[in-house]
């Protein structure tokens, strides 16, 4: 198979407008990057691919959308305040800073300091005094605030075990080396769910989340040859988590985790909960003085409380887009030798669904035919649909290629004199004249596809 490199990806991203690093025009900013208007469709694509997934096709997930501001209470209980922090080492060589196991070869072992802690979280403060007793954190997960509305949830859904709450938002972390384009960035976007689950379900309920995941995964375009799973050792679980299985994915730069499934135990609920001696908590949590709720499960038949345990799928919006963008990304040789570059990108998650293309730029009629197409199938809600009129239709085409449009409708003198259209397809390339009478039905079934 041919590999894509990493600069291909980069150059198509700033080129087309997917991708810009954030404050480019006062140098950048490391780690930080604005999607542009490409990337933006894309992006929100993804997501509502995982949200259907997640919460329209199924019955037994909610969704919430919590604030980004916690307060340090929820960071302390977590964990986070102690535990979420990197190896950091400086090399009095280069003068440069490093995650202690990203160190680059270039660095001598004997010019590297000793590791020590540096905490990831970003602290702000509320409120216009800023003595300390004010600070709260920008969310390094979107998970603690689903765990802290668990009582709100049950209380407002009356949802029986097991059923899920998803959230999809940003996070921030502030990474020690941010590299690999947005692979690892300091300002991030993550699609969570936490699935909690009778204790004595956690295993079964694992292994069923991890293949759901997978054909996820597969659904949105990924080769089942780039995917594995990787069943993260003991010595390296995070401080929550019975057993994480990783799915790793062969980005342009080297196999890197994808998503992660954790068994995070009853460790968040039993950590937030008020009243923790009243509960046989299995994990090791802090004491909690501070809270006022119980964040526990009534069952319904014999009233007896359990404290539930999490399964939670953990995915990250820019490795998504760059997975995607790494196996739909092609160069192809074309029979009269040029190449053309195409994205072919599943349909559903294509940036823009549609482009109408009028073959004259400055004939009025076409034009405005053009016009009226596009408008009459904005209405069937397929997406952004866009009336490209630059008067070139072999550029038009590259262009929507290199973008995965998956479908061009070129508008001509057919369209005024005969009320036809060409469709033109962008994988097969293929061209046919549809009637303007079918128009929706064709398109409909061109989607459906
Ligand atoms: P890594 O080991 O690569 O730092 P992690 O194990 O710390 O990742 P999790 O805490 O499990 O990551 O976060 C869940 C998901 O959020 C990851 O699988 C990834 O998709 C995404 N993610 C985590 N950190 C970043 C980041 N800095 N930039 C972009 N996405 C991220």
């Amino acid at each position: 198979m041919k590999e894509n490199n990493m600069e291909k990806i980069v150059s198509l991203c700033k080129r087309r407008g997917f991708i810009f690093q954030t404050a480019e025009i006062y140098g950048g900013m490391q780690g930080v990057y604005d999607y542009g208007p490409l990337g933006v469709e894309l992006a929100n694509n993804i997501k509502k691919a995982w949200w259907e997934a997640m919460i329209y096709q199924r019955d037994d997930i909610e969704g919430l959308d919590s604030s980004i501001l916690g307060s340090q209470s929820i960071f302390s209980h977590s964990g986070h305040e102690d535990t979420f922090s990197d190896p950091l080492v400086d090399c009095k060589s280069c003068g440069e800073r490093f995650r202690a196991d990203q160190v680059p070869d270039y660095c001598k072992e004997e010019d590297l300091t000793e590791p020590r802690d540096f905490n990831l979280m970003f602290k702000t403060n509320i409120g216009p005094v800023d003595d300390g007793s004010s600070l709260v954190y920008l969310r390094p997960e979107t998970a603690q605030h689903i765990f802290i509305n668990f009582k709100n949830v049950i209380d407002s859904t009356s949802r029986t075990l097991p059923f899920g709450i998803a959230q999809i938002g940003k996070a921030f972390r502030n990474e020690i080396t941010a590299r690999n384009f947005i692979f690892r960035k300091r300002e991030f976007e993550q699609m969570e769910m936490e699935y909690f689950v009778e204790p004595k379900h956690d295993e079964k309920f694992h292994e069923y989340w991890t293949k759901e995941r997978m054909k996820w995964w597969l659904d949105q375009g990924l080769k089942e040859e780039n995917i594995e799973l990787y069943k993260v050792p003991k010595e390296e679980l995070s401080h929550y988590s019975k057993a994480t299985t990783d799915i790793m994915y062969k980005f342009p730069h080297g196999t890197e985790e994808l998503e992660g499934i954790a068994n995070r135990t009853d460790f968040d609920l039993g950590s937030h909960t008020k009243s923790q001696e009243e509960f046989n908590i299995d994990a090791k949590v802090k004491e909690n003085k501070s809270s006022k709720m119980k964040l526990a499960y009534q069952d319904k038949v014999t009233n007896k409380w359990l404290m539930p345990y999490v399964i939670e799928p953990s995915a990250g919006v820019e490795r998504a887009f760059l997975a995607i963008l790494n196996d739909a990304y092609k160069e192809e040789i074309l029979e009269n030798e040029s190449k053309r570059v195409v994205l072919s990108l599943k349909k559903h998650l294509s940036p823009v669904k549609i482009a109408v293309i009028p073959l004259k730029k400055n004939v009025e009629e076409i034009v405005n035919a053009s016009i009226e197409i596009k408008n009459k199938l904005l209405k069937l809600n397929l997406g952004r649909i866009t009336v490209e009129n630059t008067g070139n239709i072999g550029k038009s085409y590259r262009k929507h290629d290199e973008i995965g449009t998956p479908l061009c409708i070129t508008v001509d003198y057919d369209t005024i004199e005969d009320n036809k259209v060409t469709f033109r397809d962008r994988d097969t390339m293929e061209q046919r004249s549809i009637d303007l009478e079918s128009l929706e039905k064709d398109v409909l079934d061109f989607f459906r596809n």
